[in-house]
């Protein structure tokens, strides 16, 4: 479901203009609001549902679950850890869902250039930067090679 600016809402910041994966959130030149470009060309990943301060980005929904009329309001609640949905029907229903931001906390992923330099000997194995302390593992777990004794092997 592609998003959508509330103009009335947006004060044009540019947040979501520096998220977007798709590079398609954009600053209008006359008003000085964002827009979605190209909503074909949108991932649906709502970085910029969550990035935005004013909570002025809408989405789309598909005709399937909000049919014409429909209101999608998507909300970033950092202080309890979630993205909240609330979908208003045209007769007045109204359902919220509520689903966790991430898993880890805020602010909390280091950045590529923020990993102590490899040494060379590190370039040998697969291990990822950030592996030893995310898996809690000093080495990857690998298949053990079986040799087979040489009396076994002549049988
Ligand atoms: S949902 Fe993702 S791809 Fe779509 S406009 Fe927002 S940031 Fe860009
Ligand atoms: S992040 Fe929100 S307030 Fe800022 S430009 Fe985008 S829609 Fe407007």
């Amino acid at each position: 479901m592609p998003t959508y600016t509330d103009m009335t809402r947006c004060d044009g910041c540019g947040e979501c203009v520096d998220i977007c994966p798709s590079d398609i959130m954009h600053i209008d030149p006359v008003y000085r609001r964002s827009y979605n470009i190209e909503p074909n060309f949108c991932w649906e990943c709502y970085s910029c549902v969550k990035a935005c301060p004013q909570n002025a980005i809408d989405v789309r929904g598909y005709a399937d679950f909000a049919p014409l009329g429909h209101k999608v309001r998507v909300l970033r609640e950092p202080e309890k850890g979630v993205i909240s949905w609330k979908i208003r029907y045209r007769d007045g229903r109204i359902k919220e869902f509520a689903f966790p931001i991430r898993t880890t906390p805020w602010g909390s992923i280091k950045a590529a250039g923020e990993y102590e330099k490899p040494d060379a000997a590190a370039f040998g194995t697969q291990m990822l930067a950030h592996e030893p302390t995310a898996l809690h593992i000093d080495a990857l777990p690998t298949l053990e090679q079986k040799t087979i004794p040489a009396k076994q092997a002549k049988a």
